[in-house]
């Protein structure tokens, strides 16, 4: 990667904004591109901010969610750049039975005031529920999202809030086996689904590493006017002619990037290199 952002950052100090061990993915990634040291706070609980479990309610969207998280570690560590991340997952926005995750990186930096976000939005996920009469078909449904690697959450029911009834982290038989049976004693069900915090779920550590990517190549696209990071991709035009009949296809035709701080816009017409579509995507030619 093209290390233009390391000289604004190089041996400065971030703050980290949580527990669940995503430092492990994010650390390496910003001191090898842009020379930043981060910290990770030893009292921070980002549970406050909302939980996949639905014991706190998530406060705002994940943007909102992850600026609550950096201005609090920021103010209790006293450093001027914060960071966090914040995952959603859901059905997927066109296949609806098979599961998605977006997970979004959040950057700002007080000193240049700076904010700055990387994000990946895919179909690699594990996440998955399942209700179940007992330890063995509990057992068999951890095997299929790749427990004990993966760690699972057993509750009461779909729906409970209480923490009481949710036993989170399981990362081994015997404790899945205990949990299942802490519920199955007194009714004939109980529920399982994927942990899906970040250091039990290396699949979800690795979106979040490819966030981490995305932020560190817009830090690395300098604004041509003002030379501050995040010189950003704000609108694609559609229209890239078709190569065999000349219609236009839904193919970027150019791409405009603007200076969050200047206001600068540069137009690059061609984003993908290309000066016509393949027919595959042309409506008139494979319709
Ligand atoms: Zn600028
Ligand atoms: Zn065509």
């Amino acid at each position: 990667m093209d290390k233009k952002a390391k000289k604004l950052f190089d041996g400065r100090e971030a703050v980290i904004a949580t527990m669940h061990k995503k430092e492990e993915v994010i650390a390496p990634i910003l001191k090898s591109e842009l020379g930043i040291n981060i910290t990770v706070p030893h009292e921070f609980n980002s549970d406050v901010f909302g939980t996949f479990t639905n014991e706190v309610e998530r406060m705002g969207d994940q943007l909102e969610a992850a600026r609550k998280k950096v201005e609090v570690a920021m103010l209790q560590s006293g450093l001027n750049i914060g960071i966090a991340s914040e995952g959603s997952f859901g059905p997927h926005p066109i296949f609806s039975f098979a599961p998605f995750n977006r997970e979004l990186i959040l950057f700002v930096d007080k000193d240049l005031d700076l904010e700055l976000t990387g994000y990946v939005a895919n179909g690699n996920t594990n996440y998955a529920q399942k209700e179940v009469g007992s330890f063995e078909e509990a057992y068999e449904f951890a095997k299929t999202i790749g427990f004990p690697e993966h760690g699972v959450i057993v509750k009461k029911n779909a729906t409970t809030t209480d923490q009481n009834e949710i036993i989170k982290g399981i990362t081994d038989v015997n404790r899945l086996r205990d949990s299942v049976t802490t519920f199955t004693q007194s009714q004939p069900t109980a529920f399982v689904e994927t942990d899906m915090r970040a250091m039990y779920n290396p699949i979800r550590m690795s979106n979040i590493k490819l966030a981490t990517l995305d932020l560190v190549s817009k830090m690395n696209s300098l604004c041509p006017n003002c030379q501050t990071p995040g010189f950003e991709v704000i609108e694609v035009k559609k229209g890239l002619p078709c190569h065999l009949c000349g219609f236009p296809t839904n193919m970027p035709l150019l791409q405009i990037n603007e200076c969050k701080k200047c206001k600068h816009q540069k137009e690059t017409k061609y984003p993908n290199g290309n000066k016509h579509a393949d027919p595959t995507y042309c409506n008139v030619c494979n319709p």
